[in-house]
C-alpha cells in the first residue's frame, strides 16, 4: 500500500547522498565516482554439515578504495542480500571519513540465521568462508579488515584470524586481519562495548549544545530522559546500559524481535538481557507490561528513540506516527529516506548512523593500530608516567605536612593522580575524544548553511569533501 514506494536500503543511502552532493560543489564525474560501489564479490560454497552438503551464499562488497584497507563487518543474517551489503559498505566509506579514520568502505554478509546451527557448525561454516575470501585478499591486513556486525562478534573473529593465518604462515601482520578479536587473539579492551559507549559519547556531546537540545524540543541534560531502544544485542545492550548506570536516562521500553517490553518507572537493562539470554526472547519478562506487536512500542511517547537493531524499521508507514523527538541511530539505516523527510518536516532531530555508530570502527581502528605495533597502548609510558606523578605527590605531602592544618590534599587525589592510564582508559579517551570531533565538524556545517537541514546532511556533506580530497590527491 501507499502511493509513494518504499527505496531500498542501497536507494536510501545514494537519496541521501545525492542530497547532500547537491549543495557542494563536485565535479559530476567525481560525484559519480564517490556514489558507485567499487565491487561486489558473491561467492556460493558447501559445507558437509550433519551428514548432507549444505550451500552457502555470502558477498563483501568494497565500496571505496580512496584509502586503504577498505573496512567493514561481516553480518550473518538470513535477510542479507546484495542491495544491503553494498548499502553498507556505503555508509562505511562516509563514515570513516567522518570520524577520520584512514580506511575506505567495505562490508561483508552471509546468508544463514546463526540460531539454526551449534558452534562447531558456524566455526565450520565460518572458516570455510574465511578461505573464500581470503584466498581474493578479500580479508588482509593491508588490503581488506572485516569486523563484527549482526549475528557476529569475537569468537567468530577470532576463526578468521586465526583461518587468515594458517593461509598466511609468514605474514607478521596476520592478527591485523580482523578486528573485534578477543584479547587473547590480538583484540583490544572495551572493543566489545565500542558501538554502544560511542551511542552514549554521541549522545553526551550532542546535549552540551543547549541549542542544539532546543532544535529537538529538550532542554537540560540526559539525567531522567525517556529512552526507547529497539535492539538488546551488542550495540543496543551495551548503549542502553551506559545511559541508563552513568547518564540518569530512563529506558521505559525494550523493543525486541519477539515483542516489546514497557515500564514508564525504567527497566533493569542488566535483567532483561539476562532474561533474554535463558529464554531467547523478551515475553515472560516479569517486571513489564509485554507486547506482541513490538514495532508499535517504537511509536510511544519518549524523549529519545535508539532503533538498535536492523535497517527499515521507520518507513513511510509509520514516521508520522513516531512521538520521540530525538533519534539517535545506533543500527545502520533504521530510517528509509522517505521516512527521513517526514521527521524532519515534524522537527524530530536524527543524530545519523554514519556518526551515530562509528564508535566501532573507532575502536576497530586503534585495534587494528595495536596489532601493527605489536604492542599493546601504553605499555612504554604507563610507569614512567606514574613516576613523574609520583615525584609531584611527593611535594605536595611535603607541602601538607608543612602547612599542617592550614591544608591537606584531598584523599582520594594521589590514587587518581598516580594510577597511569591503562589500555581501556586510553581507547575511551580515544573513542570520546573521536566522537567529539566528529560531532563539531557535523553540527558546524548545520549551523553554518542555510541550505544543509539536518545533521544526516551535514555528516554527508563532511565525509564527502574528505573523501574528494583524497581521491583529488589522486590526480582524479
Ligand atoms: P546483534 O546481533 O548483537 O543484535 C541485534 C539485536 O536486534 C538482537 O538482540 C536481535 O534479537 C534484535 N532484533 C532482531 N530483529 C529484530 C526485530 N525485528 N525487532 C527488534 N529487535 C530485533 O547486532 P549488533 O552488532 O548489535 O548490530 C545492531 C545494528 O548495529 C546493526 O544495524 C549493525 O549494522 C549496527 N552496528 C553494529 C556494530 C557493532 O560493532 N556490532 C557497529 C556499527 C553498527
Amino acid at each position: 500500500m501507499g502511493a509513494i514506494a518504499e527505496p531500498t536500503f542501497r536507494e536510501s543511502v545514494d537519496l541521501m547522498f545525492n542530497r547532500a552532493v547537491s549543495v557542494m560543489d563536485l565535479s559530476p564525474g567525481l560525484e559519480e565516482k564517490i556514489r558507485v560501489c567499487n565491487a561486489t564479490y558473491t561467492v556460493r560454497f558447501g559445507v558437509r554439515l550433519r551428514g548432507r552438503i549444505q550451500t552457502f551464499t555470502g558477498y563483501r562488497s568494497v565500496h571505496s578504495e580512496h584509502l586503504e584497507p577498505v573496512k567493514g563487518g561481516i553480518r550473518y543474517a538470513m535477510a542479507v542480500n546484495q542491495d544491503e551489503v553494498e548499502a553498507l559498505a556505503a555508509l562505511m566509506t562516509y563514515k570513516c571519513a567522518l570520524v577520520e579514520a584512514p580506511f575506505g568502505g567495505s562490508k561483508g554478509g552471509l546468508c544463514l540465521n546463526p540460531r539454526e546451527y551449534d558452534e562447531h557448525e558456524l566455526e565450520l561454516i565460518t572458516r570455510r568462508f574465511a578461505y573464500e575470501l581470503a584466498k581474493r585478499d578479500l580479508i588482509s591486513p593491508s588490503q581488506n579488515v572485516p569486523a563484527p556486525d549482526m549475528g557476529t562478534g569475537e569468537r567468530e573473529m577470532a576463526w578468521i584470524a586465526d583461518q587468515y593465518r594458517r593461509m598466511n604462515t609468514t605474514d607478521i601482520n596476520a592478527s591485523a586481519c580482523v578486528t573485534g578479536k578477543p584479547l587473547f587473539a590480538g583484540g583490544i579492551h572495551g572493543r566489545v562495548e565500542a558501538t554502544g559507549r560511542g551511542v552514549q559519547y554521541a549522545l553526551r556531546e550532542f546535549f552540551r549544545y543547549p541549542e542544539d537540545v532546543a532544535k529537538a524540543g529538550l532542554k537540560g541534560s540526559l539525567d531522567g530522559k525517556e529512552i526507547v531502544v529497539q535492539g538488546l544485542g551488542n550495540v543496543g545492550y551495551h548503549a542502553a546500559k551506559f545511559l541508563a548506570e552513568e547518564d540518569g536516562a530512563r529506558i521505559t521500553a525494550i523493543v525486541e524481535h519477539d515483542g516489546a517490553l514497557v515500564n514508564d518507572e525504567g527497566l533493569d537493562v542488566e535483567a532483561v538481557r539476562n532474561w533474554i539470554t535463558t529464554h531467547g526472547g523478551v515475553a515472560g519478562y516479569p517486571e513489564a507490561t509485554y507486547v506482541e506487536k513490538g514495532n508499535t512500542v517504537l511509536e510511544k511517547e519518549c524523549d529519545i528513540l535508539i532503533p538498535a537493531a536492523l535497517e527499515a524499521v521507520i518507513t513511510l508507514q509509520n514516521a508520522a506516527r513516531i512521538k520521540a523527538r530525538l533519534i539517535i541511530e545506533a543500527a545502520n539505516g533504521p530510517i528509509t529516506a522517505g521516512a527521513d523527510e517526514i521527521l524532519r518536516n515534524k522537527g524530530v532531530v536524527i543524530i545519523p548512523d554514519l556518526y551515530a555508530n562509528a564508535g566501532g570502527v573507532t575502536v576497530s581502528y586503534f585495534e587494528w593500530v595495536k596489532n601493527l605495533n605489536h604492542m599493546r597502548f601504553g605499555r612504554m609510558q604507563r610507569r614512567h608516567e606514574e613516576s613523574r606523578h609520583n615525584a609531584l605527590v611527593d611535594e605536595l605531602e611535603r607541602l601538607d605536612r608543612y602547612l599542617g592544618d592550614a591544608w591537606s590534599m584531598t584523599p582520594s587525589f594521589k590514587d587518581k593522580y598516580l594510577r597511569g592510564a591503562d589500555e581501556l582508559e586510553l581507547v575511551r579517551s580515544g573513542l570520546d575524544d573521536t566522537m567529539r570531533a566528529a560531532y563539531q565538524s557535523m553540527r558546524e556545517v548545520w549551523h553554518a548553511r542555510k541550505d544543509v537541514l539536518d545533521l544526516r546532511m551535514a555528516a554527508y556533506i563532511v565525509a564527502i569533501e574528505r573523501v574528494a580530497l583524497c581521491y583529488r590527491d589522486k590526480g582524479l
